[in-house]
C-alpha cells in the first residue's frame, strides 16, 4: 500500500500541468483557485509536472511553468514531483493490477481500430463513444485474430496495456466520489462513478510504463493529496481514478471540478492557441491582478 508522507489532517492541494505548451488563462484560473483554496484551508499547495509524454514535453515549457506561476504570485511547497523520474514506481504499481488478472496487452494500431469500427457499416455512426468523444475500443479479440495477436507478441511489436474494465468493475463493485464543485451537467455531492463509459482504457504502452490515469492516482496518493481541484473537462475521468484507487487500495480524495475558461467563441482554451498565453499577456503589460480579474477571481492582497 502507498502511504501518504504528509502529516494527517493538513489539507493538501496540487496543480499538475503538462509541460507541452505555455500556460494560458485556463491554467491560471486552475492554479490560482487551488492556491487560494489551499491558503483558505490552512493547507499545503504542491506543484507536479506531468511529463510522461516524452515526445511532446519540453524543458523550456517546464521552466516557463515555474516562471509564470511565480509571476502570478503562487508559491508551492518543495519538492516538485516530475513524473518522468518515477517510471519504476508506475511500472511496479501496474504489475499489481496485472497480478490481479485485470490487464491485457492489445496490439492493434489506432488505424486498425478505426478501420474495424468503420466496417460496422451503418452501426459505425452509432458506435459508442467515451466521455471525451473518442470511439470506444471494440474489445479484446475483436480486431485481430488470435493467430495475428500471437505473431505480433512473438515479434515484440508495440502494444498497449489495457484495463479489463468488466473484470475490474466486477471486482470493485459500485463506486462514487464526493464532488464539491460540479460536473458538466451540474452533477454535485455524491456522484456515482461510471468507469464502464471509458471501455478498456489504456494504462501503459510498450515504451511508456504508465498513462495519465495511472500516474495521476499513484501520485495523488504518494503526495498525500486530499483535495483535487481541476477543470470540468476531467470530471468523468474521476470514474476511472476512483476505480484504480479502489483496486490499488489508495485513499479517496475530495474532488472539486471547476468551470472552464473559454474564448470568445465559447471554445475551451488550447495550448496551441497562443492568444491567451500568460507570457503574451504579461508582455502586453497585464499584471497578475489583471489576470485574476480576467478569470473572475477576487483580487488578492498579497499580489503586485
Ligand atoms: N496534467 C493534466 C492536464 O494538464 C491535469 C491532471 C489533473 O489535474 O488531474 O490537463
Amino acid at each position: 500500500m502507498i502511504s501518504a508522507t504528509a502529516p494527517i489532517n493538513v489539507p493538501i492541494f496540487r496543480f499538475a500541468p503538462s509541460p507541452n505548451g505555455y500556460l494560458h488563462l485556463g491554467h491560471a484560473y486552475s492554479a490560482l483557485l487551488n492556491f487560494d483554496m489551499a491558503r483558505a484551508a490552512g493547507g499545503r499547495f504542491l506543484l507536479r509536472i506531468e511529463d510522461i509524454d516524452a515526445a511532446r514535453c519540453r524543458p523550456e515549457f517546464e521552466a516557463a511553468i515555474h516562471e509564470d506561476l511565480a509571476w502570478l504570485g503562487i508559491a508551492w511547497d518543495a519538492p516538485v514531483r516530475r513524473q518522468s523520474e518515477h517510471l519504476d514506481r508506475y511500472r511496479e504499481t501496474l504489475a499489481k493490477l496485472t497480478g490481479q488478472g485485470l490487464t491485457y496487452r492489445s496490439f492493434e494500431s489506432r488505424a486498425e481500430i478505426a478501420q474495424a469500427i468503420a466496417t460496422q457499416g451503418s452501426h459505425s455512426a452509432a458506435w459508442p463513444r467515451d466521455p471525451d468523444g473518442a470511439p470506444l475500443y471494440p474489445g479484446r479479440g475483436v480486431v485481430l485474430s488470435p493467430a495475428e495477436e500471437i505473431r505480433r507478441a512473438e515479434a515484440e511489436e508495440p502494444f498497449a496495456i489495457r484495463l479489463d474494465m468488466a473484470a475490474a468493475i466486477r471486482r470493485a463493485g459500485a463506486l462514487s466520489w464526493l464532488e464539491n464543485g460540479e460536473g458538466p451537467e451540474g452533477e454535485t455531492g455524491t456522484v456515482t462513478a461510471a468507469p464502464q463509459a471509458w471501455g478498456d482504457v489504456i494504462l501503459a504502452r510498450k515504451e511508456t510504463p504508465t498513462s495519465y490515469h495511472l500516474s495521476v492516482v499513484i501520485d495523488d496518493a504518494l503526495q498525500g493529496v486530499t483535495h483535487i481541484v481541476r477543470g470540468q473537462d476531467l470530471f468523468w475521468s474521476t470514474s476511472v481514478h476512483r476505480l484504480l484507487q479502489h483496486l490499488l487500495d489508495l485513499p479517496q480524495p475530495r474532488y472539486h471540478h471547476h468551470r472552464l475558461i473559454r474564448d470568445d467563441q465559447a471554445r475551451k482554451l488550447a495550448k496551441s492557441n497562443q492568444s491567451t498565453a500568460l507570457r503574451l499577456l504579461r508582455a502586453q503589460g497585464r499584471t497578475p491582478q489583471d489576470i485574476r480579474h480576467l478569470v473572475g477571481l477576487p483580487a488578492s492582497s498579497g499580489l503586485d
